[in-house]
């Protein structure tokens, strides 16, 4: 293995005509990957895609754009005639702990996620303060699961790194969410970073860095021992390829656009990612 893509959905419907053909050519670029739910199906059937390959694990979680229904273009930089997938179409979903406790029993799931808060999605014309709580009812389960299992967390969260971080804290204060975890896709500043670092939890990179000067300062000041990297795919599509559908095997933007940030070869990127994406989610023992 080269590099991992720490967060991709390689096993999204993006992917309907020729999964199979993006994962090989991911996987003959030396490049693993760990595809990640976000409801109750395609958590399901990320495992199901992910036994089936070495190189390849996953997670389950339910994702709190999907606590509630709404539509949305994925990527923010873009025009709608520029975006690479499809408007992105949510179902609202409970989170149903007997069946995720279920699906954390299977060999290939290395974490739950993506959970978290995300202020900024929030559609228009629900109740604020109601979507809210139940994002953060969703989170509660999710890191109660994750106790219980002993697995880490991948947290997604805009618009509301503060609120994430106290409700980490809490459960961290309880003795709790011991495996801790990583905050995917971060785009927050230097110090929100900070307080995620000193939670003991990894901060992931996604194709953004390529693209956002301000994320760009961020990156800079993060140890290496503490990053990874991700794609995202099929969202988030780095540059230089902007405005196509994003695949896993791009991780090498990502991984190529962090060596040059910290002044360091792409192969110590690719060495440090590698060995913090396999401590947290323990790959060796899966
Ligand atoms: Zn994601």
């Amino acid at each position: 293995m080269k590099l991992i893509d720490s967060h991709c959905h390689v096993h999204f419907n993006a992917y309907k005509e020729d999964m199979d053909e993006v994962i090989q050519k991911t996987l003959d670029e030396g490049v693993f990957m760990i595809t990640v739910g976000t409801q109750k199906d395609t958590s399901k059937h990320g495992l199901e895609v992910a036994e089936r390959y070495e190189g390849m694990w996953a997670t389950v979680g339910l994702h709190p754009n999907h606590t509630v229904e709404q539509e949305f273009w994925d990527d923010d930089e873009l025009s709608p005639d520029e975006q690479a997938t499809p408007k992105i179409k949510t179902r609202a979903e409970a989170f149903d702990m007997a069946y995720y406790r279920e699906l954390v029993r299977h060999p290939k799931c290395v974490g739950i996620g993506e959970t978290g808060l995300d202020y900024y999605r929030i559609p228009e014309g629900v109740d604020k303060e109601t979507v809210m709580k139940n994002q953060e009812a969703t989170v509660r389960a999710q890191f109660d699961l994750a106790t219980e299992a002993d697995l880490p967390v991948v947290i997604h969260c805009r618009d509301a790194y503060a609120e994430q971080a106290m409700l980490i804290q809490e459960y961290l204060d309880a003795g709790k969410l011991s495996r801790r975890g990583v905050i995917h896709c971060f785009t927050g500043t230097r110090e929100e970073a900070q307080r995620f670092l000193d939670q003991g939890f990894y901060i992931s990179f996604s194709g953004i860095v390529t693209f956002s000067k301000a994320l760009q300062e961020v990156a800079k000041t993060i140890p290496l021992e503490k990053l990874l990297i991700e794609t995202d795919a099929p969202y988030l599509t780095p540059v230089p390829d902007r405005g196509k559908r994003n695949e896993p095997w791009r991780v090498k933007f990502v991984a190529e656009k962090i060596a040059e940030l910290k002044g360091v070869t792409v192969e110590e990127v690719a060495e440090a990612t590698v060995k913090n994406t396999q401590s947290i989610f323990q790959l060796d023992q899966k």
